[in-house]
């Protein structure tokens, strides 16, 4: 019987190399767990685990015997961590591997929305081209004040691309990580009034949900842009609509929501938003490598030894 699960929606390659390495149980979901046998559920000791919401302390309590779980992605906010401590679960993740996909990302659709790609391409496609005017003047992205909400590993793979695009670096962290030329805020709502355009790389979870406020948003102003790789719950998600819809806002560029994979719909009404459906890490190259990590990971926990990449 199984010792591991594979919870979450894994690509073909991960499934089979879970079942082959730790003939790991795959289950869609962490509500599926309430369907195995209390007889499965006793000899469960590790999750291999995928998803962005669901591995709650009530998930961990109807695995008596849980020690492990292992985290495909570095943003652990659907596992409840506080929840893991009390029980004396260990919880990896798998950072660095994806900084740069999500930075890479991340930079391209700061230079899209500035240049109104996805709405050009649009305009295009339905043979406006043609027709008469030319598309309307944008604005230019080299050169201006940018705001990085978050300057941690992918943060900071962010702002130094960005630097290549002479840009002036502004950030918000805990701490002033003391990087030359570029400037420290110790509040979000300052970073936003100091900047032209803001990206969100902080993590996820209680302590940061809706960091991006209606006042940082408000600080931004009219000509701002907002980039969030981060997660949903770090933006107020109706304040940042109702700024986009009235115009408050430039514009936003967004690969993460409130309710994946169902946002909003007034987000798909707006022509001053660039929308991805949560692509940050998703090459063929990282997604690989984090399958990897995470396997490592598992391996090591259930050996005894120390996990490459430990969250608690
Ligand atoms: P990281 O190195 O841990 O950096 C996290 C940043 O968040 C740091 O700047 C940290 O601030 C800040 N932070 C942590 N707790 C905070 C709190 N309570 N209040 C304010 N700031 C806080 O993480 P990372 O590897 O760069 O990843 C960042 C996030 O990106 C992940 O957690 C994940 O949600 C997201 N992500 C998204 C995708 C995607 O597909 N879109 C892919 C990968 C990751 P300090 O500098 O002050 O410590």
């Amino acid at each position: 019987m199984a010792k591991v699960l594979a919870i979450g929606p894994y690509a073909d390659i991960d499934a089979q190399a879970l079942r082959d390495d730790f003939a790991a149980l795959p289950l869609a979901d962490a509500a599926d767990v309430a369907g195995l046998s209390a007889d499965q559920r006793d000899k469960v000791v590790a999750v291999a685990f995928l998803g962005h919401k669901g591995m709650s302390a009530a998930v961990m309590d109807q695995l008596p015997n849980l020690r492990f779980i292992t985290n495909f992605g570095v943003g652990y906010d659907a596992i409840d961590i506080a929840g893991a401590d009390a029980r004396g679960i260990r919880v990896t993740n798998t950072p660095n591997v994806l900084n740069d996909d999500v930075a890479d990302l991340a930079v391209a659709m700061l230079i899209s929305e500035n240049r109104r790609m996805s709405a050009a391409e649009t305009w295009m496609r339905a043979g406006e081209w043609a027709k008469g005017p030319e598309y309307p003047l944008q604005r230019k992205m080299s050169g201006r004040k940018v705001g990085i909400l978050g300057l941690g590993r992918i943060g900071r793979e962010i702002a130094d691309r960005l630097a290549a695009f002479r840009t002036q670096i502004h950030y918000f962290s805990r701490s002033d990580k003391q990087v030359a030329g570029w400037t420290w805020h110790d509040d979000p709502v300052a970073l936003a009034h100091a900047v032209d355009d803001l990206v969100i790389a902080v993590v996820g979870g209680p302590d940061t949900t809706g960091i991006v406020s209606a006042k940082v948003i408000k600080a931004l102003g009219p000509d701002g842009i907002i980039v969030n790789i981060a997660r949903g719950s770090v933006i107020d998600e109706t304040a940042l609509l109702d700024a986009l819809e009235a115009g408050r806002l430039r514009g936003a560029a967004l690969d993460v929501f409130l309710n994946e994979p169902r946002p909003d719909p007034r987000f798909f009404a707006l022509k001053n938003a660039t929308l991805l459906p949560h692509v940050g890490s998703a090459t063929q190259e990282t997604r690989r490598a984090m399958g990897e990590l995470q396997r490592r990971n598992l391996r090591l926990l259930l050996d005894g030894e120390q996990p490459e990449t430990p969250v608690n």
